[in-house]
């Protein structure tokens, strides 16, 4: 039997190879590493895990797609944006993961995505394997038409390589409801099918799931709860620090307030507002919902209890738990202990990757309860998976069903990623938990299907 050390040796000389065949790609090897750091024990423990070859394929997709996308704006000048989507794993069922368009895009950004993807959607229990796409297009700033000129084009290629069977995207960063929209009337426009499990996050009345909104902030904060319940807390009556004010923001601070807590920050690009009082999210959802204006908008408009501060750090502000809900690496290691200094007693990942690893390290050191994206924002992606349920089955279910769900997989999401973590003699630590848990699911699954 191989010893944790020889395994570890082993994967140390893996990420070595993955840096050496995918350079330029600092996200992924971030991920990579975040990800096989933790594997050695489960290795080590179960034989057929060290077959050669197994962990090789899990770093490798199992298909790479970029592509020219052209669209012209208002007026009449053409520009070329880049398209990606990367089909990383599909053992355990379709391609399943979302689309971002934000100008950092590339093809690192999009492989960490799938990458991280691949272990979230086995914790979630669901059939849906790991994918992620999207295109270094910048929608900030561009009519709904310059949006949709843009969207018919990206799918312009995108249908070849996508289907209800085969590869099922989402929203992310960059795109919400209108833009899946504008999306899904391309796809049914070029194959003349109504193929509603295509895209997932579709508007209500044409084939969306009741919650899928909320679900990726509803899930974290359930996660965040979990955690503090472990420890015999709970929610009611804690400050929350909250980053970014897109969809996830947004309804981890509506969450939050339905269970007592009080989110008193959020934040774009431009900086992050802090209000004494609570976030008001009629205000805030309609700057940015309705409005897509900025967040010193809300500040301006809220009166005395709010104020914006331009470049600046959300995580200096003084809570009891933290939700990262921008982006990757937005959390770093003079933020964690900032957070630490203060008091915080729970750091739970809306955003994929938010933290960077010296962070983690940090905040898991000082007994912080750390929830990593990959088990604490899940909750998208499972009603994701439901929304294809309720499509194939041409019905739409309760709000109240949807949720009840939902609640049931972040828990059970939880409970294997702090068990997980006890086997393996890492009590508390769901980083490892999460990642051991999910990579049994696809490993075996990939063993099962043989050498492909
Ligand atoms: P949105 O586009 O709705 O909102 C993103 C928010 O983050 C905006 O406030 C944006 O500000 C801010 N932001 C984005 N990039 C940066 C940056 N480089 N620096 C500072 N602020 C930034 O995206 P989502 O809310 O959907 O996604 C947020 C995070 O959650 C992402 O990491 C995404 O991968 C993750 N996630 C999303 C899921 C979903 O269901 N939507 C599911 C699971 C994870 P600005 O407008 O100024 O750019």
């Amino acid at each position: 039997m191989t010893t944790r050390r020889e395994t570890q040796t082993r994967l140390d000389q893996l990420l070595k190879e993955i840096e050496h065949r995918n350079p330029a790609q600092p996200e992924f090897h971030q991920a990579a590493h975040e990800v096989l750091e933790t594997l050695a024990p489960v290795v080590a423990a179960r034989p057929e895990y060290a077959e050669p070859g197994l962990i090789e394929r899990l770093v490798e997709p199992e298909r790479q797609v970029m592509f020219r996308v052209p669209w012209q704006d208002d007026q009449g000048r053409v520009h070329v944006n880049r398209g990606f989507r990367v089909e990383f794993n599909s053992a355990l069922g379709p391609y399943k993961g979302g689309l971002r368009f934000h100008p950092s895009v590339n093809l690192g950004v999009i492989k960490f995505l799938g990458f991280e993807q691949i272990f979230k959607n086995a914790l979630t229990g669901l059939g849906i394997g790991g994918g992620k796409g999207g295109s270094d297009f910048d929608p900030h700033g561009r009519s709904d038409a310059e949006v949709m000129r843009f969207c018919q084009s990206f799918m312009t290629e995108l249908y070849r390589h996508i289907g209800e069977h085969t590869d099922v995207p989402a929203g992310d960063i960059g795109v919400g409801g209108r833009e899946i929209g504008y999306l899904f009337g391309q796809y049914r426009r070029i194959t003349n099918r109504w193929e509603a499990g295509v895209l997932t996050g579709k508007g209500q009345g044409w084939g969306g799931s009741l919650i899928r909104p909320e679900a990726t902030g509803y899930g974290n904060v359930l996660f965040a709860a979990a955690m503090l319940r472990e420890r015999g807390e709970d929610l009611e009556g804690q400050t929350a620090v909250v980053s970014g004010s897109g969809n996830v923001a947004i309804y981890t601070i509506e969450k939050l307030a339905a269970l007592g807590a009080n989110a008193v920050t959020c934040s774009d690009s431009s900086g992050y507002v802090v209000d004494e009082k609570g976030i008001d999210l009629d205000l805030l959802k309609q700057i940015k919902e309705v409005e897509r204006g900025r967040v010193d908008a809300y500040a301006e408009r809220r009166g005395s209890s709010a104020r914006f501060v331009p470049g600046g750090s959300v995580w200096d502000v003084p809570a009891d738990i933290a939700l990262p809900s921008a982006t990757q690496n937005e959390l770093d290691e003079n933020d964690a202990a900032t957070l630490i200094h203060n008091g915080v007693k729970a750091v739970s990942e809306g955003a994929n990757m938010p933290a960077t690893p010296e962070a983690v390290h940090l905040l898991q050191k000082a007994g912080v309860a750390f929830g990593p994206g990959k088990a604490a924002n899940a909750g998208g992606v499972a009603v994701s998976a439901l929304e294809m349920a309720q499509n194939h089955a041409r019905t739409s279910w309760t709000a109240a069903r949807v949720e009840e769900e939902l609640t049931h997989i972040m828990n059970d999401i939880h409970t294997t990623c702090h068990e997980t973590a006890e086997r393996y003699d890492a009590p508390g630590d769901y980083v490892t938990g999460a990642n051991i848990a999910g990579f049994e699911r696809v490993a075996d699954a990939m063993l099962a299907q043989g050498v492909i």
